[in-house]
């Protein structure tokens, strides 16, 4: 239950509980955790703690928020209704397809790592994960959305898959301040092939890879061959 993707709104609706009518929204954004301890929580643990709950068994749930940029929401049937239909689909659930995936896409003519970041249209995806997913995909971030051709789309949909998979199995990415479900650090960061890595090689050709800030003001990085532009495919 507690282990996710905890980037983006992914994790939000595994963690939402009904209570006395109410249900519970956090979004943990960059710096949040969601933490279940066994133990007396520690003063780091207890230092950057917004919310304490205990669960039984003596269990404590912890949302921990380095820089309190996350949100915590009560909200009741009507509010959650409207909350829920503004978050887009799971990649992970068994019905998201590629053509769904297509779907969220559509209609689009901004850049494809944007798009793929907007929570509207697909939930959880941050910038570490969406960078990770375009260099599999061999997709160039700044292409608009709607150009992708149906083999793009099932390319990036393993991608995405793909990605996520593999953080869930590390127990996620820990480059500053996040931690795991059990307060530990995940070790995805040791598998990031772009996120990070502008000037070093590209793990496929070589090349030395480069940054951009102008696709939405923040650092993305990627292979200029292996990700090139659209006329370069
Ligand atoms: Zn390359």
């Amino acid at each position: 239950m507690f282990t996710g993707i905890v980037e983006g709104l992914g994790t939000v609706r595994s963690l939402t509980r009904q209570s006395g009518g109410m249900r519970m929204g956090i979004q943990p954004r960059m710096t949040g955790s969601l933490l279940v301890y066994h133990r007396r929580l520690d003063p780091d643990a207890r230092r950057y703690a917004v919310l304490e709950v205990s669960i039984g068994d003596g269990a404590r749930f912890v949302f921990r928020d380095v820089r309190r940029l996350g949100t915590i929401q009560l909200l009741d049937a009507a509010s959650w209704s409207t909350y829920e239909r503004g978050i887009g689909p799971e990649p992970l659930a068994r019905q998201f397809t590629a053509e769904r995936l297509a779907e969220c896409l559509s209609g689009s003519r901004q850049a494809i790592k944007k798009v793929l970041m907007d929570q509207r249209r697909l939930a959880g995806i941050g910038n570490i994960y969406a960078q990770e997913a375009l260099f599999r995909a061999r997709l160039d971030p700044s292409r608009p959305a709607d150009q992708l051709s149906p083999a793009d789309v099932q390319r990036l949909y393993d991608a995405v898959r793909e990605v996520l998979h593999a953080s869930i199995r590390r127990r996620g990415t820990t480059v500053r301040d996040y931690r795991t479900g059990t307060g530990g650090t995940g070790s995805f960061q040791r598998s990031l092939e772009v996120y990070g890595r502008a000037g070093e090689p590209c793990t496929r050709c070589g090349s030395t890879l480069a940054e951009t800030h102008a696709i939405d003001r923040r650092t993305t990085t990627f292979c200029w061959r292996c990700q090139g532009t659209p006329a370069d495919q």
